[in-house]
């Protein structure tokens, strides 16, 4: 340094004008409804005259940002003022999309909140908690709900679990606080639950559980990618770290493939370096996502960005047709169970009912409104067979392993999603093989039933006898 002292710390300087200039932005958005946080997120007309004029933000495709002298340089990379430096560390458009999820995550959150975007749902689930997992100890545990996503728990039971020899405790009924509470103990890093879960739709009571985890001075980790912060915040109800597939719902175009890690300043734990407590989003960026290389395209970000300008109205109207279809559903004969968190013959649906309302409903219906998702799954009577006779007849719903998307898509799990971790591993995770998940879309719910009723129909005719092989 020496004779550069003084000129990297005019840029030293210069960053925390920028940094105070950014945290007034924040605030002012703060104060603004759900709906005008999605639109704009953190771009104003001040960024938008930094650039060219441009109203909508730009999508920075360049891989690394030029500095003016050394100076700036060394004040960027040792990380003395906020700079982007190269996409694999930050980029502007990918500051945009976290700037946003961080304002709508936190939206009727109290503290402080701060987001990181990955390249995957996949890559903020091993984000969020790997960091947790440093020098494990035999008797390491994590305590988390069995009913999660195919991809969480083959992370979890086999590159944590089997790969490294930590104990994975799987609560086997979410609803059940006392499971949760009985498998907590000294050695155990973080708590960890999906609500409502892909594909059984269980859900659990964040509130209560982040109590309990909170006693043991516990981190409660949050997948709520079904739910998406139209519904549900789980920050406001004491979650510490909040994760998303920003892949479903959120980019619900189905343009891109992304996920992110939002978390409140101050989680609970003592786990790691002071500034992994107080503000884990930010020390995940810039410390171990570094390493590690996760981090999403510009250019996927720039398609989430435009998509979460519309998810609440979406998150609405996709919801009111998903309970349409999820009472068609639950009164036909071909079908055993209907698993949708609005239906009152869901286990937990006054834990549902608590948790997902449309953010800012009263403004449009007077009253608040519950509203549950666009996911639900279905148990066809006649076993995997039956299933996939109905699942193979569907001429508009897509066959895809897929969710979120404003078209309809189902999948049978048992044989996607779930296909690699066994039937103990499905049996835990409340996956039959006769289950169909769908993703209701955005088309009109008449078409969309019309397109069941044909599929399950074949089931009149079926005789359920395996079917003869003809010689040609
Ligand atoms: C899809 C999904 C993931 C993984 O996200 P990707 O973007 O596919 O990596 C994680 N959790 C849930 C609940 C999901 O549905």
């Amino acid at each position: 340094m020496s004779e550069h002292t003084n000129g990297v710390a005019e840029y030293v300087a210069r960053g925390e004008a920028m940094a105070r200039a950014e945290a007034e932005r924040r605030s002012i958005m703060r104060t603004k409804k759900f709906d005008t946080i999605a639109v704009h997120g953190i771009y104003d007309m001040e960024a938008a005259l930094a650039n060219q004029g441009s109203i909508i933000e730009p999508g920075f495709m360049s891989s690394a940002q030029h500095f003016e002298n050394s100076d700036h340089m060394e004040a960027a990379l040792a990380y003395l003022m906020p700079a982007w430096v190269y996409s694999r560390i930050a980029n502007p458009t990918v500051h945009y999309l976290e700037e946003t999820l961080a304002l709508l995550e936190g939206y009727g959150f109290d503290g402080e909140a701060s987001a990181v975007a990955t390249a995957s749902g996949m890559a903020a689930v091993f984000m969020a908690t790997n960091p947790f997992l440093q020098k494990p100890e035999p008797g390491t545990n994590i305590v988390a709900s069995c009913r999660c996503y195919g991809g969480t728990f083959m992370l979890f039971a086999e590159r944590y679990g089997n790969e490294r020899g930590i104990d994975i405790r799987w609560v086997r009924n979410p609803l059940d606080l006392n499971e949760w509470a009985e498998k907590i103990d000294g050695d155990t890093r973080f708590v960890y639950g999906e609500t409502p879960s892909n594909p059984s739709l269980s859900v659990m009571d964040i509130e209560a559980v982040a109590n309990i985890a909170h006693a043991a001075g516990l981190p409660l980790i949050v997948d709520s990618t079904v739910a998406t912060p139209a519904l549900t915040r789980p920050l406001t109800l004491g979650a510490d770290i909040v994760i998303h597939s920003t892949t479903k719902s959120m980019t619900a175009s189905g343009f891109a493939i992304g996920g992110a890690v939002i978390a409140r300043h101050g989680i609970t734990t003592d786990i790691g370096p002071d500034e992994m407590r107080d503000n884990f989003a930010m020390y995940v960026k810039l410390l171990p996502f570094r390493d590690h290389g996760p981090g999403i395209s510009p250019f996927n970000a720039l398609m989430t960005i435009n998509d979460l300008r519309t998810l609440r109205h979406r998150m609405d109207s996709l919801s009111s047709t998903s309970m349409q279809v999820a009472q068609y559903l639950e009164g036909h004969d071909h079908i055993d169970r209907v698993a949708y968190p609005g239906m009152e013959s869901m286990p937990g649906h006054e834990v549902a009912a608590r948790m997902m309302w449309l953010v800012d409903g009263a403004d449009d219906y007077g009253t608040e409104v519950n509203r549950y998702g666009h996911l639900l799954s279905f148990e066809v009577k006649g076993g995997a067979k039956a299933a996939r006779e109905v699942f193979d007849r569907f001429e508009m719903i897509w066959r895809a392993t897929d969710l979120g998307r404003i078209k309809s898509v189902a999948t049978i799990p048992a044989i996607s999603t779930h296909q690699q971790q066994g039937d103990e591993g499905r049996t835990l995770a409340a996956v039959p093989p006769n289950l169909i998940r769908l993703n209701v879309g955005g088309e009109h719910p008449d078409d969309i039933i019309a397109d069941l009723d044909k599929a399950l129909a074949a089931l009149d005719r079926s005789t359920m006898v395996a079917p003869t092989r003809r010689s040609v």
